[in-house]
């Protein structure tokens, strides 16, 4: 398969070439058309794998496709990791696929101060990537509501776990809207991410690589 067949609109199929990148890794090929169809996507993929592209290129593909405005502090995607060089990397691949779309984005972490990052959030993002600590702060504070939700996705949830962040994973869930897509990455598949899928994802499209 490559990329052609993916039928990706063509601001991003640009994006792609200018990264020189001609053929979608297997996680890509098979996680790709069941997002872009707005299924919810259960992926069990190592770092490396080509997950980032994996989730961001339908993402992006979808914004695009149905342009909505990003009302102040309401995204309309929200990507949760487990650390702050992960919001920060995949924040950077976002803008690299997107970079040929009007698409607003941003990360929020902690360790650093909250001034900025509640001044981007004011002018309205579509995509923020977020650490749990962090975004928990943000919406308790209402600079963060999830009202505007369309696509959640939470990348390595097996590491987030083991740095303790179920009871904040747990609060966040409860606050999506009940109709959004949700895609789902963790480099292992123990019980507790089971559950925690069973109790996210709706008749997932399972990818395992
Ligand atoms: P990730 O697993 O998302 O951290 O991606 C691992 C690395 O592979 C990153 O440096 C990406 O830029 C690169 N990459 C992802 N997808 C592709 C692709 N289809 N072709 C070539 N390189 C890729």
């Amino acid at each position: 398969k490559t990329f052609k067949e993916l039928q990706l609109i063509g601001p991003v199929q640009r994006a792609l070439a200018d990264e020189n990148y001609e053929t979608p890794t297997p996680i890509q090929a098979q996680t790709i058309p069941a997002a872009l169809d707005g299924r919810d996507v259960l992926g069990s993929a190592q770092t490396g794998t080509g997950k980032t592209a994996a989730f961001s290129l339908p993402i992006l593909h979808r914004l695009a496709q149905r342009p909505r405005k990003a009302r102040p502090n309401r995204p309309q995607v929200l990507i949760l990791a487990p650390t702050r060089e992960l919001a920060i990397q995949i924040e950077q691949s976002i803008a690299t696929y997107g970079r040929h779309l009007k698409v607003r984005r941003t990360s929020v972490f902690g360790g650093v101060s909250q001034v900025r990052q509640v001044r981007t959030l004011n002018r309205g993002v579509h995509i923020l990537v977020a650490t749990p600590g962090r975004l928990l702060d943000l919406m308790n504070q209402g600079h963060i509501h999830l009202d505007d939700l369309d696509v959640f996705v939470l990348d390595e949830a097996d590491r987030m776990l083991d740095m303790g962040f179920l009871p904040d994973l747990r609060r966040i869930i409860s606050k999506l809207p009940d109709e959004r897509q949700s895609l789902f990455f963790s480099a292992t598949l123990p019980p507790k991410i089971v559950e925690l899928t069973d109790t996210l994802l709706t008749d997932p499209v399972t990818v395992n690589v």
